[in-house]
């Protein structure tokens, strides 16, 4: 069989996307490139490359174990940091398609947003920021994870990496498909948030805030499809990523609603603080045993940090395991079942 040269599929595709995206898309040919340089792939733009490079990695697996809202669900249908990735993607690149921003690029960003996400959700998140002495913040656990900590590093353009860095509300990325995930994330979490705690028990349909709710839509569905095409109509009038008046009200207004009724103070949250203490005592218990740390988190910083990286990719399961072990003593003498 002769060598595959590519044909020229990666520069067909890289013409299509000058010829058909928007003056505000980032073309994959016109990448500010990686931290380090490397021969382009015959058949994939750089964007689509790191895409599939977040997608093989481990920290992508171990979201299927990590808490969304709802910690360690035994049940089927609750959401996992995985799912909420999916939805968060599958909702940007609906946005990005409808306003021929380039969607590879904006789907690379959404799958590595949360990387860097701990154990139990923002329970871990804040536990860490508080005793670690660097402090913690996923978002910049995300970027650390496919810089340093996966395989020694994913090499990922300069677009994909401040995507992820930036997705936080407070935070301005720089593109316009970083800002397409960024308000695509919110619209996920706030409308599956709703739909697991009703899920759960812990609200009523009813109970939401119904100015919000004549405005968005009774269903899950309806409410997504509501704020996506008002995202979509919006930008195309003002020429860059936009969602303002009475639909972002609503949406803000059923965040903050969720922020009261589910996120700080529910049946939900009262096995939050088992949670924290497992992740603050596993912390001190690598900073005191970095021989405990897994192999792949060799000696590449101090012990905290280390210990800070080890703790934070772990998933739920995971932890509570390793919590086990190094708190919990073991019985003896049970006979073998
Ligand atoms: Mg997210």
């Amino acid at each position: 069989m002769s060598e595959f040269h590519g044909h020229g599929i990666r520069e067909k595709t890289e013409e299509y996307e000058a010829r058909t995206l928007s003056p505000v898309a980032v073309l994959s040919s016109k990448s500010r490139g990686r931290l380090v340089e490397e021969e382009p792939c015959p058949v994939r733009t750089v964007f689509q490359r790191d895409r599939d490079r977040i997608i093989h990695s481990k920290a992508f697996r171990r979201l299927k174990d990590k808490t969304q809202v709802f910690l360690a669900p035994e049940a089927d249908h609750y959401r996992t940091r995985l799912t909420h990735t999916l939805e968060v993607c599958q909702i940007a690149r609906t946005i990005a398609r409808g306003l021929r921003l380039n969607e590879d690029l904006t789907e690379a960003i959404a799958l590595g947003h949360d990387l860097g996400h701990t154990p139990f959700g923002h329970a871990g998140e804040e536990v860490l920021d508080r005793i670690h002495p660097g402090g913690f913040a996923h978002n910049l656990q995300s970027l650390r994870v496919v810089d340093v900590l996966e395989d020694g590093g994913l090499n990922l353009t300069w677009e994909v990496r401040d995507g992820i860095k930036c997705h936080p509300w407070r935070e301005t990325p720089s593109t316009e498909e970083g800002r397409c995930v960024q308000l695509a994330d919110r619209i996920a979490y706030v409308n599956h948030d709703i739909d697991d705690a009703i899920r759960g028990g812990v609200l009523k349909p009813e109970d939401l805030p119904s100015d919000a709710v004549g405005i968005l839509g009774k269903t899950h569905g309806k409410r997504i499809n509501t704020l996506v095409t008002a995202v979509i109509g919006e930008s195309l009038e003002k020429g860059r990523l936009s969602l303002s008046g009475d639909v972002l009200e609503a949406l803000t207004v059923l965040r903050q609603f969720l922020f009261d009724r589910v996120y700080i103070d529910s049946p939900a949250k009262k096995e939050e603080d088992k949670a924290k203490g497992v992740v603050e005592a596993l912390y001190h218990y690598y900073c005191r045993h970095p021989e405990m740390i897994g192999g792949s988190y060799a000696a590449i910083a101090g012990v905290d940090v280390r210990a800070c990286d080890y703790v934070s990719g772990m998933t739920d399961r995971f932890a509570i395991a390793q919590y086990r072990l190094a708190f919990v003593p073991s019985t003896w003498g049970l006979d073998p079942s």
